[in-house]
C-alpha cells in the first residue's frame, strides 16, 4: 500500500493546464494521512474474474472468503441469462424513479414473488439494502420518536437512525434485559426496535423471540434486517424470522448477498408499503432498479425455492469451517456463514490478511469504522460454492499464521 505523500498532489483535471491546489485536495491529503497513520487506509482492488470461490485479483489466483455470495449465485449463468432477456425487453436503463416512469412489470413480478416467498402481505423494492434501511427508518420514525438500535447493527441502520431525526437509543449487543429497561425509561410518540438478524461482522444471531416479546410488552414496532440470514437460515431459506417464527413489523432483505444480485426490499403490510411509497426518500428520489436486475433476482429466488441442496452444501461448509476453527483453538459458532477471527489493532489484521494472501487465501481485513476499535479482524464468509478442499486450504493457512 503506497503512503500518501506529504505534498498535495498535482491536480489531474483534464483541460486545466495549471490551477492552484483545490481546497479539497488539502483536506483529502490531511484525512488520508491520518487514516494511513492509524492503519485504516483502504484501497479499491478490481477483480479480473467473475465473483466465485476462486477469483483473480491483481494477476493472482486466490481462494475467496470475502464475498457474501453465500449460495454461489453471483456468477450463475442462468441468472445472467434472465438479466439479459429482461434487458432486451425493457432496455438496460430504468430511465426514472419508480414513481415517475421507472416502474415496470418486472418490478411488480419480483415484488409479488418476494411477498409470496416470505409469506408477507407486501414487498417493496429498494435500490440497495443501504437505501432500504435509510428509507424505512426515516419513514417510520421522525422527530419525537425513539429508535432502539443494537450496538452492532449495520452502518445503514445507523445512518437511517441519524437521517430519521428520531432520538436513537443504542442498546448493548443482544442484551434484551437492557433493552427492556431502556424501553421502560424512554417514552416517545412511536417506538421502533431495529436489529440485524445475523450480525454482519460476527455472524451471531439476534435473540428475535425475546426481542419480539419485549416489543409486544412495550407496544414498540420490531424491524429486522435479514441481509445475512436470507438464503442461509430457516426451513425454506427465508431467514431468521422464519426460523424463529417471529412476525416482525418490517423486514428488510437484500439481493446482493445470498441471491447473488443487487437491490433490496422491505416486507410489510400493504398499508405500510403505501406509506413507504409515499414517504421513503431513498425510493422517491432515486432512479429505479433496472428491470434486468429484477428478473435476475426473481430467477435467484426461484432457485432458492427449488434447490435446497444449495443451503445444504453451505451448511456442510459452515460445519467444516467451524470445526476447523475450534481445532485451532479459536472460538467458533454454527449460527451463520460469517466467521470472524478477531485480532485487535488494525495493523495486526492487515498483516494477517497479507500473510494469508501470500498463501493464496483472501480474507480481507475488517477495521474500524466497520467494527469497533480494538476488534479489527479477518472476516471469513462461506459459500455453497466452496469445496471441502478450499476450506481445508483456508484452515491450513490460518494454522500457519
Ligand atoms: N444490512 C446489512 C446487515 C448489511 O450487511 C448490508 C451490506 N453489507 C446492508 C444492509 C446493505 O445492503 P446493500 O449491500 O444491498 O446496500
Amino acid at each position: 500500500m503506497t503512503a500518501p505523500s506529504t505534498e498535495p498532489r498535482a491536480p489531474r483535471m483534464r483541460g486545466a493546464l495549471s490551477r492552484p491546489a483545490a481546497p479539497s485536495e488539502a483536506w483529502a491529503q490531511e484525512s488520508l494521512a491520518a487514516l494511513e497513520r492509524q492503519g485504516l487506509l483502504r484501497e479499491l482492488e478490481p477483480l479480473e474474474s467473475p465473483q466465485g470461490p476462486v477469483i483473480h485479483l491483481g494477476k493472482r489466483r486466490l481462494l475467496n472468503f470475502s464475498s457474501n455470495d453465500y449460495l454461489g449465485l453471483a456468477a450463475d449463468p442462468a441468472l445472467s441469462a434472465a438479466a439479459r432477456t429482461a434487458a432486451m425487453s425493457f432496455g438496460h436503463g430504468a430511465g426514472a424513479s419508480r414513481l415517475i416512469v421507472g416502474d415496470t412489470t418486472a418490478h411488480h413480478a419480483l415484488e409479488e414473488a418476494l411477498a409470496r416467498f416470505f409469506g408477507a402481505e407486501a414487498a417493496l423494492l429498494f435500490n440497495s439494502g443501504y437505501a432500504a434501511n435509510v428509507g424505512v427508518l426515516s419513514t417510520v420514525a421522525g422527530d419525537g420518536d425513539v429508535i432502539f438500535s443494537d450496538a452492532l447493527n449495520h452502518a445503514s441502520i445507523v445512518d437511517g437512525c441519524r437521517l430519521s431525526r428520531a432520538s436513537t437509543v443504542v442498546y448493548p449487543h443482544r442484551d434484551v434485559a437492557a433493552l427492556d429497561a431502556l424501553l421502560e425509561q424512554h417514552g416517545g410518540r412511536r417506538r421502533v426496535v431495529v436489529t440485524d438478524a445475523v450480525f454482519s461482522m460476527d455472524g451471531d444471531r439476534a435473540p428475535l423471540r425475546e426481542l419480539s416479546a419485549v416489543c409486544a410488552r412495550h407496544g414498540a414496532a420490531l424491524m429486522v434486517d435479514e441481509a445475512h440470514a436470507l438464503g442461509v437460515l430457516g426451513p425454506t431459506g427465508a431467514g431468521l424470522c422464519e426460523l424463529t417464527r417471529v412476525a416482525a413489523d418490517i423486514r428488510v432483505g437484500t439481493m446482493g448477498k445470498a441471491l447473488g444480485g443487487f437491490g433490496a426490499f422491505a416486507l410489510s403490510s400493504s398499508l405500510v408499503r403505501s406509506w413507504l411509497v409515499n414517504r421513503a426518500r431513498s425510493l422517491i428520489f432515486s432512479t429505479s432498479l433496472p428491470a434486468s436486475l429484477c428478473a435476475a433476482s426473481q430467477a435467484a429466488l426461484e432457485r432458492v425455492e427449488k434447490d435446497p441442496t444449495l443451503r445444504e452444501r453451505l451448511w456442510r461448509n459452515i460445519g467444516q469451517f467451524s470445526q476447523g476453527l475450534k481445532a485451532l483453538g479459536r472460538p467458533a459458532h454454527e449460527d451463520s456463514a460469517v466467521f470472524s477471527v478477531v485480532l485487535g489493532e488494525p495493523q495486526r489484521a492487515l498483516k494477517a490478511s497479507q500473510a494469508l494472501r501470500a498463501k493464496g487465501v483472501l480474507a480481507k481485513p475488517i477495521r474500524p469504522p466497520t467494527v469497533p476499535h480494538g476488534t479489527s479482524r479477518l472476516r471469513f464468509s462461506l459459500s455453497a460454492a466452496h469445496t471441502p478442499e478450499h476450506i481445508a486450504q483456508a484452515l491450513e493457512a490460518l494454522h500457519d499464521l
